[in-house]
């Protein structure tokens, strides 16, 4: 007997540390949703420049306008990976890893905590 720690499912983790943990998913998404609409900004600004100006600068905006979707789908894969380690959090799952089922490193969780794969299984 360990004692004293109700059961979790992912043992290796205490609950401060998953608490840590949740904390700053949910920092990191707070930011996440900041710089997205920031995203949403720039390219609605562009489609309006390309109504309005010459060529020159409409290619400077085409060229925006695709470094912000090369932005956008990065965001929307952070949001994603972020919001299904908070599910994972609720289900008890958080902190294993979803390919093997091993425990996810704490290390690991510190520096990546939207991390669901052990370091042998991630891609
Ligand atoms: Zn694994």
């Amino acid at each position: 007997m360990a004692g004293g720690e109700d059961f979790v499912v992912t043992a290796h983790l205490t609950a401060e540390q998953r608490a840590d943990l949740r904390a700053e998913l949910e920092r990191q998404l707070a930011r996440l949703q900041r710089s997205m609409s920031v995203t949403d900004e720039a390219m609605r600004t562009v489609e309006l420049d390309q109504t309005a100006v010459g060529r020159l600068s409409r290619m400077d905006s085409l060229q925006n306008q695709s470094l912000s979707k090369g932005l956008r789908e990065r965001e929307l894969v952070r949001l994603s990976l972020i919001r299904e380690a908070l599910q994972r959090m609720e289900s008890g799952s958080y902190g294993l890893c979803t390919v093997c089922g091993a425990d996810v490193p704490i290390e690991r969780l510190f520096v990546f905590p939207e991390a669901s794969e052990c370091s042998d299984c991630v891609r």
